[in-house]
């Protein structure tokens, strides 16, 4: 994983993203490691692990920041361009892994896209 130092914080919020297959917002992630780090940490530790290609984030429909883990990144090519599924009923954000294409639209630039499906998911479905 690269320049970032193995502190105990880090082997922390790897952990957690480890036993977590869906995205964690932010807010979650504080609340997780609160008796162990502060906030001003988990923000730091967060931004790092994102510019190293171990996470990615984005906004919910609330525009909450949250992580989510990467699968096949590094620092150097970080292409996330999977949508985000959130449930409109729990609330819970996944990573869905298919391949939206991105239009190339003539004189624009994109840099990065962000997709947000929202509806219900497979947990909330079942009645
Ligand atoms: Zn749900
Ligand atoms: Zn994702």
């Amino acid at each position: 994983m690269g320049i970032i130092r193995k502190t105990k914080s880090v082997e922390l919020l790897l952990d957690i993203f480890s036993q977590n297959s869906n995205a964690l917002s932010v807010v979650n992630l504080v609340k997780k490691t609160k008796n162990q780090m502060n906030k001003t940490t988990v923000y730091r530790i967060l931004e790092r692990m994102e510019s190293e290609g171990v996470v990615h984030s984005f906004n919910d429909i609330n525009g909450n920041k949250w992580y989510a883990k990467c699968h096949s990144c590094s620092s150097d090519n970080h292409l996330d361009s999977h949508p985000h599924f959130q449930c409109k009923d729990c609330g819970a954000i996944e990573c869905l892994s298919v391949e939206i294409a991105i239009p190339k639209v003539p004189n624009f630039q994109i840099d990065s896209a962000e997709i947000m499906l929202v509806g219900t998911c497979r947990n909330c479905s079942i009645v």
